[in-house]
């Protein structure tokens, strides 16, 4: 059977030693996109995220070998039969995810190959992973704004730093019958010529939300704010409170204020850091703390604050609302 091998089990890597049975075949590249994550000594790939075509080689190997190789890859990966851009299949390790320990330390590898790690502008913060579960997904809408209970509500990407086990986005395209996966992230210009066509003073207010995490494109989102505040309009931003861990070279919060942000709803979504992991499965260690951090921060400069919980097992809603108030946010659960 064929194995396809794009890290340290390649020809150059330090335990190529492993692969002593197994012949060569060719140089490969994987026929769809995904991630390659550089985990420090080693890399991994993820399934989900479509980044690039992975480069490797391609082996025969037997089944004996194949069970070692299972065995030295460990828990944190799964093999799966994957195509190849030169028509074949074989069989190639995906992460399952990023371990915890690692979070801080991993980075995406845009060209998707290995050796090329050191080559590139890998690791500032800006260029760590953000997952969208179709990025830039072709053939949907583009649906920039849309209308829901007297709000206006404005999707700006489909990235973020989770990957909630609740999230809608696993189970739907959109919500209110809106398509929300974006072919391409709105331009600045985009969004204000859209708005520009708009009533924008019918509406209670002009929230950021949407298919993902607005803060992963801050820069928009506090040009809108301010062009909105400008014009007298209530502006909300709906976040998951990872800003700082996105953005770490800025001071979010009084960035937001200095805008003219009035509001912010944060996903507090568990009574403590073990829940949270579990069912938000943030990028980035620490998120938890962050999240609570940007609420506390968000209050000390006077911006209207609101944490919110979804009813899901496990959740203990008395407690999530004590530590909303205890905070001096309000809360809500949905
Ligand atoms: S933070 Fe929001 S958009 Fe991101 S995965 Fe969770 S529910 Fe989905």
């Amino acid at each position: 059977m064929y194995l396809f091998v794009y890290g340290t089990l390649k020809r150059e890597g330090v335990s190529h030693k492993l692969m002593e049975c197994a012949t060569f075949v060719c140089k490969a590249r994987t026929a769809c996109k995904y991630a390659l994550i550089d985990l420090g000594p080693f890399p991994g790939v993820l399934h989900d995220v479509q980044i690039s075509l992975i480069t490797g080689e391609i082996y025969n190997i037997d089944c004996d070998l194949l069970y070692k190789l299972d065995g030295y890859e460990g828990e944190w990966y799964f093999r799966s039969e994957t195509d190849m851009e030169n028509g074949m299949t074989a069989q190639m390790y995906f992460l399952k995810d990023i371990p915890p320990s690692m979070k801080d330390r991993s980075f995406v590898i845009p060209s998707g190959t290995w050796e090329e790690k050191m080559g590139e502008n890998t690791r500032g913060a800006k260029e760590r992973i953000l997952y969208g579960k179709k990025d830039l997904a072709q053939g949907h809408k583009n649906t920039l704004a849309y209308e829901v209970h007297n709000n206006l509500y404005l999707n700006i990407t489909n990235r973020c730093s989770a990957r909630c086990t609740f999230c809608i986005r696993d189970i739907s395209d959109g919500v209110y019958g809106y398509d929300l996966w974006l072919s391409r992230e709105p331009t600045l210009e985009d969004m204000i010529s859209h708005l520009s066509e708009l009533d924008l003073k019918k509406y209670k207010e002009i929230v950021f939300t949407g298919f993902g995490e607005p803060t992963a494109r801050l820069s928009v989102l506090l040009r809108i704010t301010a062009w909105l505040h400008e014009q007298g309009i209530r502006v909300r931003l709906d976040t998951n409170g990872h800003a700082a861990l996105i953005n770490p070279d800025l001071d979010v919060v009084n960035e937001l204020k200095r805008a003219g942000m009035n509001a912010v709803s944060v996903s507090l979504n568990a009574q403590n850091e073990e829940l949270y992991e579990k069912l938000c499965r943030p990028i980035f260690a620490g998120s938890y703390q962050a999240m609570l951090t940007f609420a506390r921060q968000c209050i000390g400069v006077g911006i209207s604050t609101r944490m919110t919980v979804v009813k899901v097992p496990d959740v203990d809603i008395e407690a999530c609302e004590k530590i909303a108030k205890d905070m001096g946010a309000s809360f809500f659960a949905r």
